[in-house]
């Protein structure tokens, strides 16, 4: 779930949303066909990303609803594990001195420390809430187990290859962190990759996953110039590797069928000085999407295809 979307389940569309949605259905087709066709070309040996991608459109996500149910208490403490790091150059591998930070997102403590979160913090271009709760399934699986699952196998995953990785946390705090500080952790790590991970709490037949990329953004201290390129490169390596490990489509609700969307208003973005994006696995309020959000085997597959975007980008 994205940073803004915690509103009530009974928020109307805004006007203008069956628009934009009809816009994107009449797109959808066309280019979920170019992403057939550019998987078909492809053997799964190549590291190029999708080059023949339409570019995406900016487009705001500020009018989804998404509902965050209470959480279930067996699904929302996931262990938490040692952030000690192996010296940097100690390990072998293809992506060995290679720093990746992953940052999963939310915290299953945020749904117990709502006033704490919601306290605004300075994202450069705005003022924004700490951090969000995040959503979860109909049942009770919630984004925050979700993305530290996620967040586990990726890290394995990578430290494989040689990497070294750094989280934002490991669940051991009560709440967060908040989102300013999720990026300053990339940043003073001078990680060469930051990727968040997360799943949407949009509506029902809203279906697959997006990438969200850094706009160009200035304003105290956010300034993302000099990462914009560099994050649409690991961005658009990690939707194509994400789809071929998955099996799963892009968005069919967002990014016109690329999988890929910018953002300004994301404070782990407009402060990061370091390439770094966000993606959105699935949508955990769509029942089809939420079985295979839950799914321990899927979710392997989806950190897989993190770790092979992550790796193409590393060694491109
Ligand atoms: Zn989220």
């Amino acid at each position: 779930m994205s940073y803004d979307e915690n509103q009530p389940p009974t928020r109307p569309h805004r006007t203008g949303r069956g628009n934009l949605a009809i816009a994107i259905a009449a797109l959808v087709p066309t280019a979920l066909a170019g992403w057939l066709v550019w998987k078909a070309m492809n053997g799964p040996e190549d590291n190029e990303p999708p080059k023949a991608l339409p570019t995406p459109s900016k487009q705001t996500t500020a009018g989804k609803p998404g509902p965050a149910p209470s959480p279930s208490p067996s699904a929302s403490s996931p262990a938490a594990s040692s952030t000690s790091l192996p010296p940097k150059g100690s390990a072998s591998g293809p992506l060995a001195g290679k720093v990746v930070v992953v940052d999963p997102g939310h915290n299953p403590g945020n749904f117990r420390h709502t006033s704490e979160i919601n306290e605004l913090v300075d994202i450069g271009t705005n003022r924004k809430e700490c951090d969000t709760t995040g959503t979860a399934t109909n049942d009770g699986y919630t984004e925050a187990a979700f993305t530290f699952d996620v967040s586990q196998r990726l890290r394995t995953l990578l430290e494989k290859q040689g990497a070294t990785v750094e989280f934002t946390h490991t669940n051991d705090r009560p709440f967060g962190p908040c989102v300013d500080e999720r990026a300053r952790i990339g940043n003073k790590a001078e990680a060469d990759a930051v990727v968040s991970v997360h799943a949407d709490g949009s509506g029902v037949g809203n279906r697959g996953f997006h990438v969200i990329l850094p706009a160009l953004v200035k304003g105290g201290a956010a300034d993302t110039a000099k990462i914009v390129a560099p994050s649409r490169d690991l961005g658009e390596r990690i939707a194509g590797k994400f789809v071929r490990a998955t099996g799963s489509a892009p968005s069919n609700y967002l990014g016109g069928g690329t999988g890929l969307d910018v953002r300004e208003d994301l404070g782990g973005l407009n402060l990061s000085t370091v390439p770094k994006v966000f993606i959105e696995c699935g949508n955990m309020r769509d029942p089809k999407d939420a079985a295979l959000l839950k799914s321990s085997s899927w979710r392997q597959k989806a950190a897989q295809g993190i770790a092979d975007g992550i790796g193409s980008y590393l060694q491109r």
